[in-house]
């Protein structure tokens, strides 16, 4: 069997990593073909080396030639790039087979179209790319005959949880309601009037989870279940009244999915981003993940309860933009992505990010789409709008 040839977008990132620590298992199947970064340069010189692709792509021209003339130094004939466009390049590039799409936000959305465009098998982390262009994402995979595998821990469970017959929708497969499990994140238990004191390094330090700062503070916020729950609309071809939350402490349970003969169906298993990876990877196979045994008798419970909407208010902002529709979702999640860097700026207080939020995506109304250019417009002027919040409240 020829080996499969594997472009990892974000590949310095926390899922760009674990792709590779998984990849890195099985070299009798898989071959890095391109890796790119952004800003972590010398660490993307050293996954280089390991890994000896063909590309890399990096954000500008000074980065590329630093780049190029290190990997030269160590031998490598690995071709560097930079740019947007690369990035797009690359995601087509006729010699992969397989793209992971783990850049962070929406500077993910053009590449990982160009990778669904071209018709790969692509494993989608980048989940604001879908929640921004979610129609026209999902026209784009039938159009194209792409193959697009969830690596979100949650909308890879359901995928695991769900007949293969859901093209026909979720009535005609049986299924009833998908249920979400959330960990509530740092801050579930904390008492609502600390909330306004939140630092960025708490925000980050997720109980069950190692990621990337922008989804962590996500996390603590609830807005990447919100995020999430438009996600599973568009992979599953779901209602938002079809995806109910369950905060879920122990991530142990991945999500279920409720059928209407009474079964409810569940993954489980330790939280950490290498399964989902290596399930999708092989799918329909099953692979070697690194990740340990599940060990029940040490978990030995698992607890639920409902989300409280007054802890976290970006829940309910992402059910209203799935609502209303067109550009409402691409609005929100600009909107979010300001917010969070402000944030991690300290120039807003934890709080406020629900705030600017909702104050955005309740000041643009939402436009229908049926091009691309529509919704980058609605992200430039979401942006615009968050910028302008900021300076009128700081
Ligand atoms: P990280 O911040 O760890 O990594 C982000 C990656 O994107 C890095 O490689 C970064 O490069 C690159 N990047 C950042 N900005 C740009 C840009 N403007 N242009 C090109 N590349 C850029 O994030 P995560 O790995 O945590 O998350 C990646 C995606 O996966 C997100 O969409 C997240 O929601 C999703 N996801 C992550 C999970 C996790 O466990 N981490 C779980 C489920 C989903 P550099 O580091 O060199 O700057
Ligand atoms: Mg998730």
């Amino acid at each position: 069997m020829s080996l499969q040839q594997v472009t990892v977008l974000g590949a310095t990132g926390s899922i760009g990593l674990s792709t590779l620590d998984v990849l890195a298992r099985h070299p009798e199947s898989y071959q890095v073909h391109a890796l790119t970064g952004h800003s972590r340069i010398e660490l993307l010189a050293e996954l280089c080396v390991r890994h000896r692709p063909v590309c890399a792509v990096v954000g500008v021209s000074e980065q590329a030639d630093w780049l190029q003339a290190r990997l030269q130094r160590d031998g490598l004939a690995t071709r560097v790039l930079w740019g947007a466009q690369a990035l797009c390049e690359v995601a087509a590039d006729p010699r992969s087979d397989t793209v992971m799409a783990a850049i962070v936000g929406a500077a993910g959305l053009e590449p990982t179209l160009a990778a669904v465009m071209a018709g790969k098998r692509v494993l989608l982390a980048n989940k604001e790319a879908l929640v921004m262009g979610g129609a026209l994402f999902m026209q784009a995979v039938r159009e194209h005959d792409a193959l697009l595998l969830p690596i979100d821990s949650e909308h890879n469970a359901i995928f695991q949880c769900m007949p293969p017959t859901t093209h026909a929708g979720l009535a005609r497969a049986g299924v009833r309601r998908i249920l979400l499990t959330a960990s509530g994140g740092p801050f579930r238990d904390w008492p609502l009037e600390q909330l306004a004191t939140v630092t960025p390094e708490q925000a980050c330090a997720h109980p069950n989870w190692s990621m990337g700062r922008k989804i962590s503070v996500d996390s603590a916020t609830m807005m990447n279940k919100g995020l999430e729950l438009i996600e599973a609309c568009w992979l599953f071809d779901a209602t938002p009244d079809q995806v109910e939350v369950l905060v879920h402490p122990q991530s142990v349970i991945h999500s279920l999915v409720d059928y209407v003969d009474g079964s409810v169906l569940a993954q489980l298993g330790n939280p950490d981003m290498r399964t989902p990876i290596a399930h999708a990877l092989a799918w329909p196979e099953r692979i070697d993940s690194g990740v340990s045994p599940l060990d029940l008798l040490a978990v030995s419970r698992l607890d639920f309860r409902a989300p409280d909407p007054e802890r976290f208010p970006c829940l309910d902002l992402a059910r209203q933009a799935m609502h209303a529709g067109g550009t409402a979702c691409a609005v929100l999640n600009a909107a979010n992505e300001v917010a969070v860097e402000a944030f991690l700026q300290q120039r807003i207080g934890f709080v406020e990010i629900a705030e600017l939020n909702a104050a955005v995506l309740n000041s643009l109304p939402a436009e229908p789409v049926t091009d691309l250019h529509q919704v980058l417009d609605a992200d430039r002027r979401s942006r615009q709008s968050a910028r302008d919040w900021l300076g009128r409240h700081h």
